[in-house]
């Protein structure tokens, strides 16, 4: 077990040199730990509690592209380095269908990431957003 997730440790970490320290998904930098994390978002301003959160959704975690739940395991080919929140916010989807609906909030700057920094709020997309999403996609896929 502790040897599993220092393995998966080290891992997450060469993952994130060999992307520059940029999330998969949403293509920002994320934080090796909590305090460097705090550090980024020291000059924010807000409460101590939002920005303790918020730093936590930048850290970096290992992404399974291929999920557990379907045999996927820990190993280079099927790991990336994201960012905490966008891993979480993936859920069920397709790893593909989460990097689009991601970038689309990024660019429209509407991650969480880009909202902290310039409201000081945690604002993040309802989660129905990813039941709706998921209904147009099998619906496109029908076509
Ligand atoms: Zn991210």
């Amino acid at each position: 077990m502790g040897k599993q997730r220092s393995r998966r440790a080290r891992l997450t970490r060469e993952l994130a040199r060999e992307q520059k320290w940029k999330c998969y998904y949403c293509e920002q930098r994320m934080a090796k730990d909590l305090q460097e994390a705090n550090n980024v978002l020291s000059r924010v301003s807000t409460t101590e509690k939002t920005r303790r959160l918020a730093a936590a959704w930048r850290v970096v975690t290992y992404e399974h592209l291929k999920p557990v739940s379907k045999g996927g395991e820990v190993s280079e080919e099927n790991g990336a380095a994201a960012c905490a929140w966008c891993n979480g916010f993936r859920g069920k989807f397709d790893e593909s269908v989460a990097k689009r609906l991601i970038m689309y909030l990024v660019g429209h700057n509407l991650h969480p990431h880009q909202t902290f920094i310039k409201t000081g709020l945690l604002v993040t997309p309802h989660p129905s957003i990813r039941g709706m999403i998921k209904i147009a996609e099998e619906n496109l896929e029908c076509k």
